[in-house]
Parts: structure tokens; C-alpha cells; sequence
């Protein structure tokens, strides 16, 4: 019986037993490890594919379970190699499975007969996917060799000095973060500085001349103002070539007079035909009259 349970009896001495599985005189793997001085576990071992018994030839199917022997019986390169030696459970004989490591599965080593269910797609018109054949010629050593030649330039002339470019580049950019970063900031400073000098003086002019929030302001620097200031005169030359265009067109109709327009230009009798020459004139003139469309500058 293991330990399990902590009873510790009267003369169970800690310094001289050192665990109830060494005062019993057992193993803590239990009845498992009653061959373990041979380097034999038993434990409960799986089919991994379905058998004939060697000796009474019945066949035993995948996934049936055994008390199985498992010993490490030795390695492909540092992988251990365990063998499951298990006795039929419809005779007393036994057969052995193995570990195979380098496949990857398992075999069948002694006993009885592995039933052959693999796909093989070599066999089902397809290629084979893994080549392990050990008999295969070697391959044309000149051909490898030119290979292998290639390979090496194109690591001596392309990818080593792109690495080491990139490997300076990196060491001149890590090499002293603290610095570059610093830089950083007090440029990122200095700009947020001068764009917030900026936005304070859009503002006011804003809050001044009583400019919607959204408006957005040209920025204003000496090519601004001399555009503005060009805009601004072509606006004015225009509004005089309009005028004086109006004015002619109201001498041509004759309600003007030839040097000035009309402050006192009759009384008495022609008082009523006067007024509603005023009033063409008026029509006239509102319907010369044009949008307005020069862009005023703003300072
Ligand atoms: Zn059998």
C-alpha cells in the first residue's frame, strides 16, 4: 500500500526514513514499479493500429489496451526509444511494439503482424511524399557544388553587407536614445510654441472682425500680402471701369447731364415727366449694377 493516507506510526523516524514510501518499502509508483529494478514501468498501453496475434493468429483491434512493459531499450540521437512488450489477452503469448522516433510510429518488433493501412500515395497513383529511400543515387556533386558556391557569393556579396548596413544603422539610431530624443521633443516644443502663437493671433483677429470659428485663415507672410495686395487693386480698377461704364450709359439715355449727375436738373412744368425719367434712371442703373466680385484682403 502507498502512502497516501500521512499516517505516520510510532517509530517512523524522519531522519532515518526520510518518507513513508521508504519506510513501507515501496516504490512511489505502487505495484507499477515492481520490475523497476529490471528498467521495467508497467504501464496501460493503447494499440495504436490493429494486429494478428503471433501465436493464436486472432486478430486484435486498434485501440484495444494492455498492461504493457515499458522499457527504454535505447535512443535516436537524443530521443528515447521505448519498447511495450504486452501478453494477448485471448492467449498467454506476447508481442512487442516499439517507438520509432525517426518515423514517427510505431512498429511491430515481435509476436504478431501489423496490419498495413497506411495510405500510400505512391501506390494510389500520386508521388511519394517522404523520399527515405537509402538506396537513391547521391545527387550530381558538381551540380551541388556550383549550388553551394552560388549560395555562398550571394552571402558574401548581397546579404552580409546588408546586414551590416542595416546592423550600423540600427547601432546609429540605438545608440543614444536619450539624446535623440530629446532633440526630438524640443523640436516638437518649439513647433507646438510658434503654432499656438498662431492660432492665438487667428483668434483675435477672429474675435475682431466677428469671423466664424470654422473660417480658416491664410497664413501671413510677405507672398500673401502682395497677392492680397494685387487683388485688392484690380477689385478697386474694376469698380471704377463699372462706374464710369454706368455713368455713360446715363448720358447716352440722356437723364444725366453732360458734366454732372442730376442734384438739381429742372422745376416747374416738366416736374411730372421728370420723375419718371428719375425713375427709368433708377431701373437702369439697378439692373447695370453687378455682384460685387473682387475679394477685399483682410488687413
Ligand atoms: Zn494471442
Amino acid at each position: 500500500m502507498q502512502g497516501f493516507n500521512k499516517y505516520y506510526p510510532p517509530d517512523y523516524d524522519g531522519e532515518k526514513h526520510k518518507s513513508l514510501n521508504s519506510y513501507r518499502g515501496k516504490h512511489a509508483l505502487g505495484d507499477r514499479a515492481r520490475k523497476i529494478d529490471q528498467g521495467i514501468l508497467i504501464t496501460r498501453f493503447e494499440l495504436p493500429f490493429n494486429i494478428w496475434c503471433g501465436t493464436c493468429n486472432n486478430h486484435i483491434g486498434m485501440g484495444v489496451r494492455y498492461n504493457a512493459e515499458k522499457k527504454k531499450i535505447g535512443n535516436y540521437y537524443s530521443t528515447p526509444i521505448y519498447s511495450f512488450r504486452c501478453k494477448c489477452h485471448l492467449c498467454d503469448g506476447w508481442f512487442e511494439i516499439q517507438t520509432d522516433p525517426k518515423n514517427t510510429r510505431y512498429v511491430v518488433t515481435s509476436g504478431a503482424r501489423q496490419k498495413q493501412e497506411d495510405w500510400d500515395p505512391e501506390e494510389n497513383g500520386g508521388f511519394a511524399v517522404h523520399n527515405t529511400d537509402p538506396n537513391e543515387a547521391p545527387i550530381d556533386p558538381l551540380a551541388a557544388l556550383e549550388k553551394s558556391t552560388e549560395a555562398q557569393n550571394h552571402m558574401n556579396k548581397v546579404q552580409i553587407p546588408r546586414l551590416e548596413a542595416l546592423q550600423s544603422l540600427a547601432d546609429h539610431y540605438g545608440d543614444d536614445p536619450y539624446t535623440l530624443s530629446k532633440l526630438a521633443r524640443k523640436r516638437f516644443r518649439e513647433e507646438k510654441k510658434v503654432e499656438k502663437e498662431k492660432q492665438a493671433a487667428d483668434d483675435a483677429l477672429k474675435g475682431r472682425y466677428g469671423l466664424p470659428e470654422t473660417l480658416k485663415l491664410t497664413r501671413d507672410d510677405e507672398a500673401t500680402q502682395a497677392k492680397d495686395k494685387e487683388e485688392w487693386e484690380r477689385g478697386k480698377r474694376e469698380f471704377a471701369s463699372r462706374d464710369r461704364n454706368k455713368r455713360r450709359k446715363l448720358e447716352l439715355v440722356g437723364i444725366v447731364p453732360r458734366n454732372q449727375l442730376g442734384s438739381s436738373s429742372s422745376s416747374g412744368s416738366g416736374r411730372s415727366s421728370n420723375a419718371a425719367e428719375l425713375l427709368r434712371a433708377r431701373i437702369l442703373t439697378n439692373t447695370a449694377r453687378q455682384k460685387p466680385g473682387a475679394s477685399t484682403p483682410r488687413k
